[in-house]
């Protein structure tokens, strides 16, 4: 049986893999000049390619309980059984993120591309299809002015994330010309712009804290870990973990606020008692310079501008307890407008896609056309920021070579 791949990427590339060792006489089709360009950029530079908490409530998309069948049967085990026996030995990170224990994301391609050739899997690079066509059972793959046909055709393009790694949504297109819908895609797992004056001035600092994200009083998401100031707003992995969800508010048009805490493991009780103390032992020092050594120095005369000083010069000694609590509450919930988000380039996954419902959940083959299978990016999943999103590629491209090299 002769199969085509759609897409050299992560997913692309285990679909090969497995249709492969599976008897199937396979071919990839990747628009780049390499296959797998993204893989080298993952976990910056590290490829963070699966975690130890792989479970359906780290996943989003309008059906996503239809993907819990495709991450159970190529589960976390079979994902670290699959590389271990390609020769990448994994390594734990924090929250349960797995790395290659090189570190270094270029090894997951390598053993990836040294596998393909063992199969004699045939790579044609440089070649975007721009069409696709079922006649009398077989496909047609269309592109550069060439024609190629399989007996089985594995769309895995992945979706809008990166579209300088080759994934600029044509894929859907190609989707679509066979009768699937597309759920309306959105970056996921990207930066957030923030309404405020001081954005330039604070660039570059880091802090580990917590940003929750509030549509009025309802609570959207929340998470912790080192945000970064930007010049437009906020960056960090929590930024990018909440993104998503903020992301589908503003979509709704609701007015959407995050919150910042940059001192999470104190209450305000006990942040207060910390300031009182600090501020009595230097009463004659100016509170712009009494701040000095407890946060950022970017920061200060921010945060005290914020919890409306205007007297920068004022004595810490002088402070009296309301105006201690004022510092804090900026300190503790800084509050800031959520007014957009960073481009395509910069997000790291999709939501939306072509909609689980569409395909049958235990092969991913398309319930529009028969042959048809559809995996990675493309389909309506995507994952938290922590490996998530590569073991879904895995996961679906797995299931989608074995199966469509299985049925006859
Ligand atoms: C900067 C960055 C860092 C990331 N870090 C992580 C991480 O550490 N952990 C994690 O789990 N996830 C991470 N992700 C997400 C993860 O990389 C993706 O979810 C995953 O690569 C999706 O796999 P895919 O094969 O579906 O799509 P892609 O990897 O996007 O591959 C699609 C391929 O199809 C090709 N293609 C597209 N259209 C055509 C066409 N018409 N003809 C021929 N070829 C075509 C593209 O060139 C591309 O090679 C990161 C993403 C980015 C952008």
């Amino acid at each position: 049986m002769n199969i085509a791949v759609i897409g050299g990427g992560a997913s692309g590339l285990v679909a090969a893999i497995a249709a492969a060792r599976n008897g199937a006489k396979v071919t990839i089709y990747e628009k780049m000049n390499k296959a797998g360009k993204k893989i080298l950029a993952t976990g910056n530079g590290r490829c963070n390619y699966t975690n130890m908490n792989i479970s359906i409530s780290r996943y989003h998309g309008k059906n996503i309980k239809l993907a819990e069948n495709v991450l159970n049967s190529f589960d976390l085990d079979r994902t670290l059984c699959f590389f271990e026996d390609m020769g990448i030995t994994p390594r734990s990170g924090s929250l349960g993120k797995v790395y290659p224990n090189s570190l270094q994301s270029s090894s997951v391609l390598d053993v990836l591309r040294y596998e393909i050739k063992r199969l004699n899997v045939e790579e044609i690079t440089d070649f975007e299809v721009t069409q696709l066509r079922k006649i009398k059972g077989k496909f047609s793959i269309i592109g550069m002015g060439a024609i190629y046909r399989a007996d089985k055709v594995i769309l895995a393009t992945g979706g809008k994330a990166g579209p300088q790694f080759g994934s600029d949504g044509g894929g859907y297109e190609l989707a679509k010309s066979f009768g699937h819908k597309i759920i309306e895609p959105f970056p996921a797992l990207v930066q957030l712009k923030l309404k405020g004056r001081y954005f330039k001035r604070m660039a570059g600092v880091r802090f580990d804290g917590v940003v929750k994200g509030l549509n009025g009083k309802n609570s959207i998401r929340e998470d912790e870990g080192e945000i970064l100031f930007t010049n437009y707003g906020i960056s960090g992995p929590p930024v990018l973990q909440i993104s998503r969800k903020i992301i589908e508010e503003l979509l709704k048009g609701k007015d959407v606020f995050v919150y910042l805490d940059m001192f999470p493991q104190l209450s305000k009780v006990e942040l207060y008692g910390l300031l009182s103390d600090k501020f009595g032992r230097i009463g004659y020092k100016s509170i712009e310079d009494g701040m000095i050594g407890f946060i950022n120095k970017k920061l200060i005369p921010v945060v005290l501008m914020e919890a409306n000083f205007n007297d920068l010069g004022k004595k810490c000694g002088r402070l009296n307890k309301k105006e201690i609590y004022r510092i804090i509450n900026i300190l503790k919930e800084w509050k800031f407008e959520v007014t957009g988000y960073n481009t395509w380039q910069q997000a790291q996954s999709t939501a939306g896609g072509v909609d689980m419902s569409e395909v049958n959940p235990k092969t991913l083959e398309s319930a529009k056309v028969k042959g048809l299978y559809l995996s990675g990016e493309i389909l309506d999943v995507d994952g938290d920021c922590g490996g998530f999103n590569l073991q879904w590629a895995w996961s679906s491209g797995y299931t989608a070579g074995y199966s469509s090299s299985s049925v006859q």
